[in-house]
């Protein structure tokens, strides 16, 4: 049963704050008349989950998961299904990402591990958080914030080759994410095309962090081969041990390369073939991309990994140079989470939205600071609510390019929401 009979316990209750039970206590305490099934939103859905026959159906088939109303696929990846949800209670839109887990051996099982450790680990604007995990007898459910606007390959194969600035605004962030990543000892290893996502809003999310590696210094020599073999770097293909952070820049080349021509630079029929080409460094820039953008894609793509650039070399290069942020790039995160005062404002907010729901003190902890324990519906629901509260404060406006032209569109709509902030302009042509 896909996280059937909920059981929300305060604290020191039970062992967990969330757990696949008989149901025996979850809902109201017996005579408490205050406490009624019917008395908040909370107390409601778990009520609904243990009784009502149509939501315990929808847990058995699947339709429901924990808290989550399932809806239809939305992408497909080598190792699950991706599909749209919506919170029960808070009405937010996630994707969950479905894992067999019958299907896992013990190494992917420590992939696992690592994606759901890396990724809540995170907290930026471009890339994608983990709200939740739900565990089945048989799968788990990755509770991913959402990104409506589809990912970078099926744009480019649908529509071509990105115009200039808006290929420059969607690497600006992509390489911000992995300035991130990368500062947070974090080695994605598995940089493409489909794991660079849009929302609606045209704000870049990287994400897939089935192959991310946490290192404990960016000079730990690494020695799994992982990722897709047109984005791998030359050291993977000669087998030897490798550096992370470079092995995430060749695949930046690749993908800017992409973007910038809608055509990949190595291209083979075999994998074998492939190789020779990385190996052979045969590729060659079109001569109508801008000078800038070729120079960067270059210093990306040398064969030698200490001569290409560091991140931090290229977000001041000519070509993004009149990329502008909303905030400084030397942060590790926006400012406005750096600021303890904002900080305390969002988690009250966040801490009020909750007990509207019927999530008391208690469910959520007294200590200052987010629920932990990403197995928890506590912590899921606290996630949302912080997201969309620091969403609301702008914390994902679109950087721009500087004079250029807006889109009208997109203005009219921003006119017509009534936003405090939101996207400066049309990021994919
Ligand atoms: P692979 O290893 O083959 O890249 P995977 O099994 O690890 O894939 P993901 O890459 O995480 O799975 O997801 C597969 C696809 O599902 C993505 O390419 C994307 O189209 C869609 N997808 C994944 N996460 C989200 C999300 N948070 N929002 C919207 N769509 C998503
Ligand atoms: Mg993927």
């Amino acid at each position: 049963m896909a996280g059937g009979q909920y059981q929300v316990a305060p604290p020191g209750r039970g062992p967990s704050l969330c757990s696949l039970t008989d149901g025996s206590d979850v809902g109201p305490e017996e005579g408490d008349p205050d406490d009624g099934p019917h008395s908040n939103p909370l107390k409601r859905l778990t009520s609904c989950m243990r009784t009502d026959e149509k939501v315990m159906k929808e847990l058995i088939i699947g339709r429901r998961v924990g808290f989550y109303k399932v809806r239809g696929e939305i992408g497909c990846g080598s190792f699950s299904r991706v599909k749209l949800a919506f919170h029960a209670l808070t009405k937010d839109k996630v994707a969950l990402k479905i894992l067999d887990k019958t299907r896992m051996d013990v190494q992917a099982q420590r992939q696992l591990a690592r994606e759901i450790a890396n990724t809540e680990r995170l907290q930026h604007p471009n890339v994608v958080r983990l709200y939740e995990v739900v565990e089945t007898p048989c799968r788990l459910y990755l509770v991913l914030e959402y990104a409506g606007g589809g990912d970078l390959h099926t744009r480019i194969c649908d529509r071509g080759k990105m115009a200039a600035d808006c290929c420059k605004v969607a690497f600006a962030q992509i390489l911000f994410a992995i300035k991130y990543l990368h500062n947070n000892m974090i080695i994605h290893r598995d940089l493409k095309a489909e794991n660079v996502l849009f929302t609606a809003r045209g704000c870049v999310k990287v994400a897939d962090f089935g192959f991310s590696t946490r290192v404990p210094g960016v000079d730990r020599a690494l020695d799994t081969f992982c990722g897709s073999p047109p984005y791998a770097a030359p050291e993977l293909f000669r087998d030897e041990s490798y550096l992370g952070p470079p092995v995430d820049v060749w695949a930046l080349g690749v993908l800017l390369f992409f973007m910038a021509t809608g055509t990949m630079p190595f291209r083979a029929d075999t994998l074998g073939k492939l190789r020779r080409c990385v190996l052979d460094g045969a590729y060659a820039v079109p001569p109508w991309v801008p000078g800038p953008c070729q120079r960067l894609i270059k210093g990306m793509l040398r064969p030698l990994p200490e001569d290409r650039h560091a991140v931090d070399q290229m977000l001041g290069c000519d070509w993004l140079l009149p990329v502008e942020f909303p905030w400084p790039l030397l942060g590790p995160v926006p400012p406005g989470w750096t600021d303890r005062e904002e900080e305390e404002e969002v988690e009250e907010e966040v801490r009020a939205g909750l007990e509207e729901l019927g999530f008391t003190r208690e469910h959520v902890g007294t200590q200052q600071g987010p629920p932990q324990n990403s197995r928890s519906p506590v912590t899921g629901a606290y996630r949302i609510l912080l997201h969309r509260t620091q969403r609301r404060r702008g914390c994902e406006t679109v950087p721009v390019v500087r004079g250029m032209v807006q889109d009208p569109r997109r203005e009219g709509l921003k006119a017509y929401r009534g936003l405090r902030h939101s996207s400066k302009l049309c990021v994919v042509s």
